[in-house]
């Protein structure tokens, strides 16, 4: 079933620059799906607005059949986002900051489920350790954590290896397979086809704020292949 339709979706900025430009777009429930393209493609802009924090311009967003312009809580239920920004209480243990960040959607704790999630990005022995004794690659996953605290069904990832090393980028695609298999949909940014390629099952390229095409990863990169 789907789980994301984007229907002609358009953003102009105030300043008078069109991130977007009727993009159509439809993600069914599991799949992983990358967004390519260059800096200033409006990758950034296309997740915002699906996770409710910048209006569009026009056209039309359901996440899970909730029109996120009438119904925008319920849609933003069965969302989880990890920014590209690393912010975490440097003090507080891995467990209290996935904690918090549930409290903030305003539902009880259920440690039951932060514990499995925990478990599933190899955090559950750092449970006790305040974030700022972390790795680098420890503290993104921490990110995930939170983002996946109050069991959305999409997963928001944007730029999740941008300056990162190539060991740190192995880890994450090793986490991004963990979720595959736990069965939640994640739709990813990035710059780097090899890392779509790595990753997706389906890869939108984006460019100029209009979605140039989307296909299976192994129909574009045979296409790719015959071209070179
Ligand atoms: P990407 O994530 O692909 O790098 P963005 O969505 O961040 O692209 O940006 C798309 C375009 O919109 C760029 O030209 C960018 O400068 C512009 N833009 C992004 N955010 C804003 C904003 N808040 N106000 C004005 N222009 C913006
Ligand atoms: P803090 O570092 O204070 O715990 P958060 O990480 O909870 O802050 O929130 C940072 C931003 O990310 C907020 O604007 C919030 O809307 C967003 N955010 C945090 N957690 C989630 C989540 N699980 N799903 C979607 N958005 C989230």
């Amino acid at each position: 079933a789907a789980i994301i339709e984007i229907e002609n979706l358009s953003k102009q900025y105030r300043g008078g620059t069109k991130a977007l430009n009727d993009v159509s777009l439809t993600i069914e429930e599991g799949e992983i799906i990358a967004l390519l393209g260059p800096n200033g493609a409006g990758k950034t802009t296309l997740i915002s607005i699906i996770c409710g924090l910048v209006v569009p311009t026009g056209g039309a967003v359901r996440v899970g059949g909730h029109d996120i312009a009438t119904d925008w809580r319920a849609a933003r239920r069965l969302i989880g986002l990890v920014p590209q920004e690393i912010a975490l209480e440097p003090f507080e243990t891995v467990m209290n900051s996935v904690r918090f960040t549930r409290g903030l959607y305003g539902e009880g704790s259920d440690d039951a489920w932060i514990g499995q999630v925990l478990r599933s990005l190899a955090l559950w022995d750092k449970r006790d350790t305040p974030t700022k004794e972390l790795s680098g690659g420890m503290k993104r996953r921490v990110l995930i954590a939170k983002a996946l605290a109050h069991r959305p069904k999409v997963l928001f990832l944007d730029e999740p290896t941008a300056g990162v090393d190539v060991a740190l980028r192995r880890e994450m695609w090793q986490v991004v397979e963990q979720l595959r298999r736990d069965g939640v949909t994640i739709i990813l940014t990035t710059h780097y086809l090899e890392e779509a390629e790595e990753m997706a099952d389906r890869i939108g390229v984006i460019d100029r704020g209009r979605l140039l095409l989307i296909k299976p990863t192994a129909e574009l990169m045979g296409e790719f292949g015959k071209k070179t």
